[in-house]
């Protein structure tokens, strides 16, 4: 399933109105019957020829078999909305190479209009479910088809606003900028994932500085959950003398944490499972690729526990439900994520990076590819008549 813009500059008004108005319906309906699209978009009669070009275009698709006539929203008719929206907010104007594919999500390169690069991050929740849990699967397909829109929105707004809170709170995370249904814009950070290092001068020092930050997280209320070696971005900056008269030229590697939808409160009941997992997982990862071992045993919980809300810090598990993140929300996240069988980076069968490749990923219809990797960086295309645009990059009337 891969980002595919091209399509967006023949859309004329009319279509826009259209592919809104399939969203909007979604919101009660499954399957949003064709008269209320043409309701809901004022087209109408008119609406027809609209659709037709949607669904050619694969952005709306056809229920089979439905007891009536309607369409539903597809992964690019919402990629679609997204780009739109960040487009005419300036967040994005072109799309460049696909540099992640996750199980749940993608994420790309973009740039805005000065040509700062960014990094678009596209949930796609329930892409995968049906090869987790096959023994589920009538019950997952079911369940899944109406709601992986919701959630994969929920997904983003859960990583948009926690993300937001460890930064203002000066933890090192990108920089968020902006949010859009499924979707996130985040600062481009310059550096590998620690998965792809392979020595570090001083692994006793890069291993102190993640414990401390899990623990930081801690006082702060939050938990990872997903804190992995894919997780952490590892930037490198030199520092200190040229190597010749003022000693030898240093590097200084910074650890960036990213990936937020799994992220709990230090109050969940698993709290303690995940908090010891997240530790567990870094003790492994440098004993087994920088043969390091710490000398001290933990950090166990209940000593982190004690740090919470410590110097008088805001507890910002608390303050996200106060910025949109409900704890309704968290819950319905949560168990949608555990009923597909999302487990982070975690799952066995993750298909990423230098690992193992998997192909065998079905789609809901069956009938996608595996995401591929873009290469050429394109402008976002003008999507003709919108009308609250005023005019394209270039100047022209929309
Ligand atoms: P997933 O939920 O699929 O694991 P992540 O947010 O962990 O998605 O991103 C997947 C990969 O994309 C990361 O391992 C990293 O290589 C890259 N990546 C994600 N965000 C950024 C960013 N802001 N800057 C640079 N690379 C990033
Ligand atoms: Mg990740």
């Amino acid at each position: 399933m891969k980002l595919d813009s091209k399509h967006m500059r023949y859309l004329n008004a009319d279509d826009w109105k259209t592919l809104t108005a399939v969203e909007t319906g979604s919101r009660n309906h499954e399957v949003v019957p064709t008269a209320l699209i043409g309701q809901i978009s004022g087209l109408r009669g008119q609406v027809h020829r609209s659709i037709s070009a949607l669904a050619k275009i694969g952005l709306i698709g056809r229920l089979k078999n439905a007891s009536y006539d309607g369409y539903r929203l597809t992964y690019g008719g919402l990629d679609y909305l997204a780009l739109n929206t960040y487009r005419k907010r300036k967040d994005v104007y072109s799309i460049g190479n696909q540099i992640g594919v996750g199980k749940e999500s993608d994420i790309l390169v973009v740039a805005d209009e000065q040509g700062f690069q960014r990094v678009l991050k596209i949930h796609r929740l329930g892409r995968i479910s049906f090869r987790t849990v096959k023994a589920n699967r009538d019950y997952l397909r079911k369940r899944n088809a109406g709601n992986w829109m919701y959630m994969s929105r929920l997904a983003a707004l859960k990583e948009f606003t926690f993300m937001t809170a460890l930064r203002e709170n000066g933890f090192p995370v990108p920089e968020p900028l902006a949010q859009s249904r499924h979707t996130i814009v985040m600062s481009l950070i310059n550096a590998f994932p620690m998965r792809q290092i392979a020595s570090v001068p001083n692994p006793a020092s890069l291993y102190a500085e993640l414990i401390q930050m899990i623990l930081r997280l801690a006082q702060y209320g939050l938990i990872h959950g997903d804190f992995n070696e894919f997780n952490i971005l590892i930037k490198e900056t030199k520092a200190g003398g040229t190597g010749t008269e003022d000693g030898p030229e240093k590097l200084i590697l910074t650890p960036i944490l990213i990936d937020f939808p799994q992220m709990v409160s230090v109050d969940h009941a698993n709290a303690e499972f995940y908090f010891d997992r997240d530790v567990n997982c870094i003790k492994r990862f440098f004993e087994r690729r920088f043969h390091f071992t710490p000398d001290e045993k933990g950090p166990h919980f209940k000593d982190a526990r004690k740090s919470i809300g410590k110097d008088g810090v805001q507890r910002l598990d608390v303050s996200v439900e106060a910025s949109g993140f409900s704890r309704k929300m968290a819950k319905e996240l949560e168990s949608y994520m555990e009923d597909i069988g999302v487990d982070g980076d975690r799952d066995p069968n993750a298909a990423r990076g230098d690992e193992e490749s998997d192909n065998d990923f079905e789609e809901e219809d069956g009938g996608e590819e595996e995401p591929e990797v873009a290469d050429e960086s394109y402008i976002i295309p003008s999507a003709s008549g919108d009308e609250e645009m005023g005019t394209d990059k270039f100047g022209n009337e929309v």
